[in-house]
């Protein structure tokens, strides 16, 4: 097995456990994205379940897909889930305009077909 393979799979292990942490502590849906950096980026926050009305903030390196929140756990937290979870969000309503998109240009293939054909009659 490559580096690369490992690696991967590593990453989406620990996606999978940041996202059941996030769903733990009732943190899914709660991240918002505040600021896109023109290194691509983005910065979020997402709210301290243990110290209330404060604010995690979430960076998240969309190159290279590491997340790195500003909170004291050292290893996957669950504010990363929240994160995580509304980036997947955001990715599957992106594609949903996209597959409209695509819909209404196959439309505008048979309509122009249906032009052509008219005009051989
Ligand atoms: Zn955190």
């Amino acid at each position: 097995m490559s580096t690369a393979t490992v690696s991967a799979t590593t990453s989406g292990l620990w996606r999978i456990r940041a996202l059941q942490l996030a769903e733990e502590k009732r943190l899914i849906g709660t991240a918002r994205l505040i600021w896109t950096t023109v290194y691509g980026r983005e910065v979020w926050t997402v709210p301290s379940r243990t110290h209330k009305g404060e604010l995690h903030q979430v960076t998240v390196d969309t190159t290279s897909g590491r997340i790195h929140c500003d909170c004291p756990s050292r290893g996957t937290c669950s504010h990363q889930g929240a994160v995580c979870h509304a980036e997947r969000m955001r990715e599957q309503a992106t594609r949903a305009i996209q597959s409209e998109q695509d819909w209404r240009n196959e439309c505008n293939l048979h309509g122009a077909l249906m032009d052509a054909g008219r005009g051989w009659n």
